[in-house]
């Protein structure tokens, strides 16, 4: 069985990260989305949000499970024994940071391999920072997240 990890932020979950999810659902047997816990950040929506919120995405995808994580992503990774991280790609300027991150993974655990997968275009703007700087100014996000995470946002910037 082929277990692949898409791990990130996902501070809210938009469009880009579901239609991610749903690709690679359909490419791997398991699919683990990894949320990270990131002490030093400070996440607008709390893990247990964020993970309500994933939940509600993948109800309709029996090969797709939440989970989050702290620390480094290459034992997440061989906790869940998987081999194979998956990540998004929107433009050339997210390409030098996941190069990087994903050399210097490989070289923390030769056998993890990263697959990327390019964004479709019509989201290839879109990121969760955007999405919670339109936000705090009570910006119209219907474009950008589910209702059910629009509703999350309002509350958060109430
Ligand atoms: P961000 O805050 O940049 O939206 P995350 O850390 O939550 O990012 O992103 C997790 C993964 O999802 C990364 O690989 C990122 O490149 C990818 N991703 C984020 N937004 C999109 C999008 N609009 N299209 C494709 N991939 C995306």
């Amino acid at each position: 069985m082929k277990t692949a990890i898409y791990p990130g932020s996902f501070d809210p979950t938009t469009f880009g990260h579901i239609d991610i999810i749903e690709r690679a659902s359909k490419i791997f047997d398991r699919l683990i989305v990894g949320i990270l816990n990131n002490r030093s950040k400070k996440p607008l929506f709390t893990v247990e949000e964020r993970v309500d919120m994933l939940q509600i995405v993948i109800k309709d995808l029996p090969n797709v499970e939440i989970a989050s994580f702290s620390g480094l992503l290459v034992d997440f990774a061989k906790a869940c024994d998987s081999h194979v991280i998956v990540r998004g790609l929107r433009a050339i300027t997210d390409f030098e940071y996941e190069l990087q991150m994903s050399q210097t993974n490989h070289i923390l655990d030769a056998e993890l391999d990263t697959v990327f997968l390019t964004t479709d275009l019509k989201y290839s703007y879109l990121s969760s920072t955007t999405v919670r700087e339109v936000a705090s100014f009570h910006g119209d996000i219907s474009a950008f997240v589910p209702e059910f995470v629009e509703r999350e946002m309002r509350k958060k910037f109430l």
